[in-house]
């Protein structure tokens, strides 16, 4: 899950460090294009889960913006 728990747009990259041979993803920050929040992606996640219980137990369901987008992404293929 990469929504960002502040605007709840999907448009979240890894952060990048280093420069030339040395450039690489710091796979555990998470950074909001539309916001420019930096996220540990953990935190991020666990405030995007209770988002999806608080609006479970009041009624609302899941919200549409963490619903699954591809149908196929649940197919399990037959031996
Ligand atoms: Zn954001």
């Amino acid at each position: 899950m990469r929504t960002c728990s502040s605007c709840f747009q999907n448009d979240l990259k890894n952060l990048e460090c280093g420069i030339g041979d040395d450039a690489h993803e710091i796979h555990e920050v998470l950074i909001c294009n539309c916001c420019n929040i930096y996220w540990n992606r953990d935190v991020m996640a666990a405030k995007n889960m209770f988002a999806i219980a608080e609006s479970t137990w009041n009624g609302h369901g899941r919200p549409p913006i963490f619903t699954r987008q591809c149908a196929t992404s649940n197919v399990v293929a037959e031996p």
